[in-house]
């Protein structure tokens, strides 16, 4: 019997791995929290922000104690699709009215130095994570993309941002998939294992002496001089408290009218075979995402299997963030798969998963300190560029607790809008996201016509 392509686009393509594709739980578990401790900096959350801001800490001799919920790379850190891009696809176009082209180039920068940061980090911290420093390319699927992606690029250059246009003459002589039509190239960044990265973030964390609660969630915090942080079965006290917990912050009661966290879901091949490896050329393996309104990335893995994510968004009713499987997004990613790559058709699906990045309407970081000592805090609204800019993060936090705004931080000063009171919120998120994904989707069925 012979299976018709909706009916393939039917059945869930592949298993759920709850801790995404990239990681285990870790073979050394730090203990959880019990008792009261003390130090000079409670960080929440280990994830790249806060393990990058308790390293930096540690290296000004500071004493920190980590409180994860869960384990390090549990949040959107260990489960994303691993391209350190720098302002490449950023939204200029959504924040530029707003801030103005002073801040905005600053903040392009910011960006860009997030790619420079993590690529000293790993040879500073000896990360091997399969980093491939290929630049990342912005590439078309329709030629009706062309008009979107040649004005964004324009805008960047204005701001700052390095990037070349590649015709197809240039994307055919780099061996990149024909489904990828022409495109924008920024060379800097490339593609890395997530997993990888965050967990030797975790191992430098514990060698510079950082002390890392896992399976710790925080549940409520003082304020005051002397923050108090209360866990199921202790306290961590210290003078400087931060969040860098991201979409998982409005769950602390902060940041709820600022962020709202979306679902962002992935897929993963197996590993393509030699022969196959062979047929789809694309030597250098450069980072591809579509300017789609959402966008895909795809891209091959050290393990030679291909990751393919994003596409669909989900935003969960209350800013929710439940650890399930979304078999919907993960259908519409084994469809761009097989739109992208036809000559893979039936090639296995190893694993499915999701996790949750934060957007601000703005779609800028939304980074500050409150409390009545102004002593607490918070890094979000990553909107899913954060392996070089939330790792940045670290850096520029660690410097602001020890009494120095270094420009970049200063750059991302601004006044984030406020996000609409449930159940407006849901009823826009999803009418836009649905708005987009039928223009989007009007591109795809067009590119299929494509010879
Ligand atoms: C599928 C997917 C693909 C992506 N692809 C890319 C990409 O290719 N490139 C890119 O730049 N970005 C990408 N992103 C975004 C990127 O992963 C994030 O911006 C970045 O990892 C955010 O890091 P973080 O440390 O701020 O937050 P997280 O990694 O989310 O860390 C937050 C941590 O806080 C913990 N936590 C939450 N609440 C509590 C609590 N109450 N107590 C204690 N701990 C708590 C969580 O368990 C978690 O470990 C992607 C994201 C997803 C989900």
């Amino acid at each position: 019997m012979s299976v018709t392509r909706s009916e393939e686009r039917k059945a869930v393509p592949g298993p759920f791995r709850s801790l995404g594709g990239w990681m285990e739980r870790p073979e050394d578990p730090q203990p959880e929290l019990e008792g009261d401790v003390s130090a000079d900096v409670v960080v929440v959350g280990a994830g790249f922000a806060g393990l990058s801001t308790a390293l930096e800490l540690a290296a000004l001799g500071a004493k920190v104690v980590v409180l994860e919920r869960e384990c390090a790379g549990f949040g959107a850190s260990g489960r994303n699709a691993g391209y350190l891009a720098g302002s490449l696809g950023i939204e200029f176009e959504m924040f530029l009215k707003r801030v103005g082209h002073a801040k905005a180039k600053n903040i392009v920068s910011f960006y860009d130095e997030g790619v420079a940061y993590v690529e000293r980090r790993l040879r500073e911290l000896g990360i091997d994570c399969d980093y491939n420093a290929s630049g990342v390319i912005r590439a078309a699927v329709h030629p009706s993309q062309e008009k979107k992606l040649r004005e964004s690029m324009q805008l960047g250059l204005e701001l700052g941002s390095s990037a070349s246009f590649l015709d197809s003459a240039e994307m055919r002589a780099r061996g990149i998939p024909p489904a990828f039509l022409f495109g924008c190239l920024q060379r800097h960044g490339g593609t890395l294992d997530p997993g990888k990265y965050v967990m030797g973030l975790r191992r430098a964390a514990l060698q510079a002496g950082v002390k890392i609660y896992e399976n710790t969630p925080l549940l409520s915090y003082s304020e005051g001089p002397i923050i108090q942080c209360r866990t199921a079965r202790g306290t961590a006290s210290a003078p400087n408290l931060v969040l860098a917990t991201n979409a998982y912050t409005p769950q602390l009661g902060l940041l709820r009218d600022k962020v709202v966290p979306l679902r962002v879901s992935a897929i993963e091949t197996q590993p393509l075979s030699a022969a196959q490896l062979a047929s789809l050329g694309w030597p250098g393996r450069e980072g591809l995402v579509t300017p789609h309104w959402t966008m895909e990335s795809h891209r091959l893995t050290a393990r030679n299997t291909l990751v393919v994510t994003t596409k669909r968004l989900a935003y969960v009713y209350g800013s929710q963030t439940p650890n399930v499987p979304d078999n919907v997004a993960y259908r519409e990613l084994a469809t761009a798969l097989d739109d992208r790559f036809p000559t893979l058709r039936g090639l296995g699906i190893q694993s499915c998963w999701s996790g949750y990045i934060s957007l601000a309407y703005d779609a800028l970081p939304v980074v500050g300190a409150t409390g009545a000592q102004g002593n607490i805090f918070y890094t979000a609204g990553c909107s899913g560029h954060g392996v070089g800019s939330q790792s940045l993060m670290g850096h520029l936090l660690a410097e602001r607790i020890g009494g120095i705004e270094h420009p970049l931080l200063a750059a991302l000063r601004h006044k984030t809008p406020s996000t609409l009171p449930e159940p407006l919120q849901w009823c826009a998120v999803n009418l836009a996201m649905g708005l987009l994904n039928t223009i989007d989707e009007r591109v795809n069925r067009r590119s299929r016509t494509l010879g």
